[in-house]
């Protein structure tokens, strides 16, 4: 058996940790009752797996995954894994960990998550790119190419729980407009709608150095989830050879293995450049946001899907 079920999480909370009670995080109660329900159901395994190319794996296996190196990882996450003796892997970036900034996405996530209709601000972000030089002509054509879901074989991501208009934001506001231009309308944006200054926002939002350093003295597992928390896909072949270096720099920095190491897309972005550069540079393995179950077998480790969270909901 090579078949495995990777696990991804992001926010997980418990419900009075967080005022944004819209952001679409998991709560704390739930992720125990999953924990339960994985540990009696599966073989929760070492995702250092993820390095040694096992193809003997027992039936029903899975490990557990958690993106952005958030400080819920260390508040919630590890405690509970250390409690029941589980290791997951986690995924920070070096911006948030080494530079203390911000990622956009996340500024963009709670921007979305207190605007319940989306029609209005995308009219809202209409209007700011036309204030900013914009034509309303190349708004329209960028809603053309933004608010549809790709062709499948593509490898742009695909969102599989927010509705045409959540996505066209996502994406005109993370990648679609010009880089100066959406952050600008993120800024000022999340001063109309979030109410606090960006630097206050963003303290002990993600992991800290002494964080990640106690979940690696603590055996957990540190992969890269690039530096600056990119598109690959969108970057050149030297963009990414670049951004990848600078990857394996954060890695290095936390004395974690770079010469077999776990590499997780930011939006499950990446081409066939993204998967020669990582052969070059010594990963053992890649995950995606592809949802299904993954398969450890050599030649799509570069690929590796993985199941959400919410998937198993229904299930305890
Ligand atoms: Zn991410």
């Amino acid at each position: 058996m090579s078949k495995i079920e990777i696990i991804m999480y992001h926010y997980v909370r418990s419900k009075n940790y967080s005022k944004y009670k819209k952001l679409n995080y998991l709560d704390f109660k739930s992720f125990k009752k999953q924990l339960d329900y994985l540990e009696d159901n599966y073989n929760v395994l070492d995702p250092s797996i993820l390095t040694q190319k096992k193809t003997n794996i027992p039936k029903k296996s899975c490990i557990l995954t958690f993106d952005d190196g958030y400080k819920d990882h260390i508040d919630f996450v590890f405690p509970e894994l250390k409690k029941r003796g589980i290791k997951g892997i986690f995924f920070p970036t070096g911006i948030t960990t080494l530079e203390n900034k911000i990622l956009d996405t996340n500024l963009v996530q709670h921007i979305l998550s207190v605007n319940k209709n989306k029609y209005l601000l995308i009219k809202e972000v209409e209007t700011l790119c036309m204030e900013n030089g914009l034509s309303k002509i190349d708004f329209y054509k960028k809603y053309m190419k933004y608010s549809v879901n790709p062709k499948k074989k593509s490898t742009k991501p695909t969102n599989r729980y927010d509705d045409q208009n959540t996505i066209f934001l996502k994406r005109i506001l993370q990648f679609g407009l010009e880089k100066s231009l959406r952050e600008k309308i993120v800024k000022i944006l999340f001063k109309k709608y979030i109410k606090i200054p960006i630097n206050k926002f963003s303290k002990n939002f993600y992991l800290n150095k002494d964080d990640i350093n106690k979940l690696l003295d603590n055996e957990m597992m540190i992969g890269s989830h690039t530096f600056n928390h990119v598109w690959l896909g969108y970057l050149s072949k030297q963009e990414q050879f670049k951004e990848i270096k600078q990857s394996i720099e954060f890695l290095n920095y936390f004395k974690v293995s770079t010469n077999n190491w776990v590499m997780c897309y930011p939006f499950g972005s990446y081409n066939s450049n993204t998967i020669n550069v990582l052969k070059k540079l010594n990963c053992s393995s890649a995950v995606t946001t592809k949802s299904k179950i993954a398969d450890l077998n050599a030649k799509k480790i570069f690929e590796l899907p993985r199941k959400d969270t919410n998937d198993y909901k229904d299930l305890y």
